[in-house]
């Protein structure tokens, strides 16, 4: 009986093992590799008993770690990375007591705003053994300002300047910029996006050293959620924030719907979205637009595929002309026609096979269409001169059967009229 009841429970828990999802195996399976990959603290003669990292933004990054061991320690080093970058270990100072230190110089060497960075010790003791603490992070906020902060359950805004009102107001311009990246296709965005408002274009070019590029008035860095404007809280700042904070939030949103396959979209396509989501058009873009076309200066797309232009007057154009070519997409293609296109770009096709693949259109042939259409440029005109030739020959090889007919006709007429 024993037997046979041992049996059967050992029966129904290899049964219970079997009918496990697959996710869960899979995720059992990682559990194990990684559990088996992590570094092991607190054992071999030592442990890193308290670790924590301060900043200084645009300063600098302190580590400490305290750590324990009855032997001496003959060396540490700190690891540290953003959540995307490339790792860069760094030899601590160690004291008499345990305690371990590094200074990071982030004046020389700089560190993306709100980054996470991840960071961890290597300890080697003087018998030789060595040994490796868990992971930590923090955030390298930008913490020379004392930020306010306003949030709600997909949305977290920060300041600095200005009142509750104005915290409200980030808020409220933050979350209709979000339905209006909505509006132009739907974004399964998962995840918070963090909005950070300067108040002057000033403090928010130190923050990102962005030096020249004076007409950046805001900022996004999409895989980290963040969404950096400069606001002025005062009469103007509704104007502003309808227009920056819309733009921005698009860019992150369409990240966290695609994930790293955001990278993948024609720079166009990304600012075309994000310039049609913005609540108050900019009326230079317009401007800037028709004077191209009248002095016969686009750019062509396939040059904005990668990316921008780096002077500014040629990126303020590559700005009209992606917002233009995107509304005239929407137009023709409607949201459907528009999502295609982002699933075909994200699934890593070129920039014109991509528009083939999704609307049946080369980008080269929408280009046409679209400079046509909207910008009332004759482009086929210019087809046809350019077939002017061609077309003469085809005439002339034409009209000899068609004068013959012709005539045949004339012939039948003189004749139905003697008759
Ligand atoms: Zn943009």
């Amino acid at each position: 009986m024993l037997n046979t009841k041992d049996t059967k429970e050992h029966k129904d828990k290899s049964a219970s093992i079997r009918v496990l999802p697959r996710p869960i195996v899979i995720l059992l399976g990682l559990a194990i590799m990684f559990g088996m990959a992590r570094p092991v603290s607190g054992q071999a003669g030592g442990e890193v008993v308290e670790a924590r990292a301060e900043h200084r933004f645009g300063d600098e990054v302190q580590f400490f770690a305290r750590i324990q061991s009855p032997i001496p320690i003959q060396n540490a080093f700190v690891t540290f990375r953003t959540t995307d970058g490339p790792a860069q270990t760094q030899p601590m100072s160690v004291n008499a007591d345990g305690t371990a230190g590094y200074r990071y110089d982030a004046r020389l060497n700089l560190l993306p705003p709100f980054a996470r960075i991840v960071y961890w010790f290597d300890v080697t003791l003087s018998d030789g053994t060595r040994f490796t603490s868990g992971q930590f992070d923090f955030i390298y906020s930008d913490n020379r300002f004392a930020w306010q902060t306003l949030a709600d359950s997909a949305l977290r805004v920060h300041w600095y300047e200005g009142d509750a009102a104005f915290g409200s107001a980030v808020l409220d311009a933050a979350r209709r910029g979000r339905e209006s990246a909505r509006a132009l296709v739907p974004l399964n965005a998962a995840g918070t996006v963090d909005v950070y408002v300067y108040a002057t274009p000033a403090d928010l070019q130190s923050a990102l050293e962005l030096g020249g590029q004076v007409w950046v008035q805001g900022h996004a860095s999409p895989a980290l959620g963040v969404v950096m404007l400069s606001v002025k809280p005062g009469p103007e700042q509704s104007l502003a924030l309808e227009s920056q904070a819309p733009h921005e939030l698009t860019h992150v949103l369409l990240y966290q719907s695609l994930g790293p396959n955001y990278n993948r979209l024609p720079v166009w396509l990304t600012e075309g979205m994000a310039t049609n989501a913005e609540l108050i058009p900019n009326p230079d873009l317009e401007t800037t637009l028709a004077a191209a076309v009248d002095s016969n200066s686009l750019l062509p797309l396939s040059e904005l595929c990668a990316a921008f232009p780096p002077d500014t007057g040629r990126a303020f154009l590559a700005y009209a002309e992606s917002k233009s070519f995107v509304r005239f997409l929407l137009d023709n293609y409607g949201t459907t026609g528009l999502s295609a296109l982002i699933s075909a770009y994200a699934d890593g096709m070129d920039c014109e096979q991509g528009a083939r693949k999704a609307l049946n259109y080369s980008l080269s042939d929408l280009e046409v269409r679209w400079r046509e259409s909207t910008l009332g440029e004759n482009r086929s005109g210019v087809v046809a001169t350019n077939l002017f030739p061609y077309i003469l020959v085809l005439g002339l090889v034409l009209l000899v059967p068609v004068w013959g007919a012709v005539n045949r006709l004339i012939e039948r007429r003189r004749n139905a009229r003697r008759q």
